[in-house]
């Protein structure tokens, strides 16, 4: 993976404002925050996104995401905190290196991060249901 660049932040040979590491994750700061004290939890190995993580470093991954949000409530005063992440372009996947969002939210911080929800078929969501629960 020559030519991440989060590879190459994990490795530290591209420099970043980091809040934490150890030796299998780093924590730092977003350059393009959307909000004040966003940041990224990125696995220091590389996998593409979630269909490739598995399931020991996504289970310490959010173990951290839980001591990291804490903190960032109880340092930045920050009213709730999105955790997000996306996989595929689609879904707003720019850099295909995985990694979760913590982006603090503040009274009138100008984001909007909520999807817009519609009217569900009964029958579609059972189909879906079922669909889905097949294929696990
Ligand atoms: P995605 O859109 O893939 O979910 O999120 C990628 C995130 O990585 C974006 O929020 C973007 O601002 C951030 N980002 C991209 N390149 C760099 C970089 O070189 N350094 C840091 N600190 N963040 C980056
Ligand atoms: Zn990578």
């Amino acid at each position: 993976m020559g030519d991440c660049i989060f590879c190459k932040i994990a490795k530290g040979s591209i420099p970043s404002k980091t809040i934490y590491e150890d030796s299998h994750f780093r924590v730092f700061m977003d350059v393009n925050p959307a909000t004040d004290g966003h940041c990224l939890i990125i696995p220091k190995e590389h996998f593409d996104n979630i269909y490739d993580l598995d399931a020991e470093t996504a289970g310490k991954l959010f173990s951290l995401a839980t001591c990291i949000a804490r903190a960032m409530r109880d340092a930045l005063g920050c009213g709730g905190i999105n955790v997000v992440q996306n996989n595929g372009e689609i879904a707003g996947q720019t850099v295909k290196h995985f990694h979760l969002h913590l982006i603090p939210r503040y009274e009138n911080d100008g984001q909007y991060l909520l999807w817009k929800p519609h009217e569900s078929d009964p029958d579609k969501l059972e189909e879906l249901r079922k669909k889905i629960k097949k294929s696990i």
